[in-house]
């Protein structure tokens, strides 16, 4: 998607920390962490929010989040805890309009989210 920062980072067109990527998923460092650990998780392909994603595509949700399992466990923070977000919407605080999942971790968070 032209315009969509996220794609331009699958593109290689705007630069990035990778941490993980397969065929269908990347993830790299928050540019502007929020914590000690603050992964972002997205697909390649582009959906706005989780609410473009179709039926058919379920199972990058999936995989989305395992991926994330697995680099919580990269980064230590598998066994203390961490937390994962998907901000849907003007209301979640939602900025970049490409669905990702952060990956926070490395501090205590607190509850309830601001
Ligand atoms: P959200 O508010 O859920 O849309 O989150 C967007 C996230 O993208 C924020 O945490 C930003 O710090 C992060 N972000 C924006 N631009 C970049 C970039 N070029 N590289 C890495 N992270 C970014
Ligand atoms: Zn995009």
């Amino acid at each position: 998607m032209k315009d969509c920062i996220f794609c331009k980072i699958i593109n290689n067109e705007i630069p990035s920390e990778k941490v993980y990527e397969d065929e269908n998923i990347l993830a790299f460092e928050d540019i502007n962490p929020k914590a000690p650990v603050h992964i972002l998780l997205i697909p390649k392909l582009h959906f706005a929010s989780l609410n473009e994603i179709p039926e058919d595509k379920k199972g990058l949700i999936g995989d989305l989040l395992l991926a994330a399992k697995k680099i919580a466990a990269q980064k230590k923070i598998d066994k203390k805890g961490y937390r994962i977000v998907l901000n849907t919407g003007k209301e979640s605080g939602q900025e970049v309009s490409h669905v990702h999942f952060h990956l926070l971790g490395g501090r205590r968070m607190t509850w309830p989210p601001g």
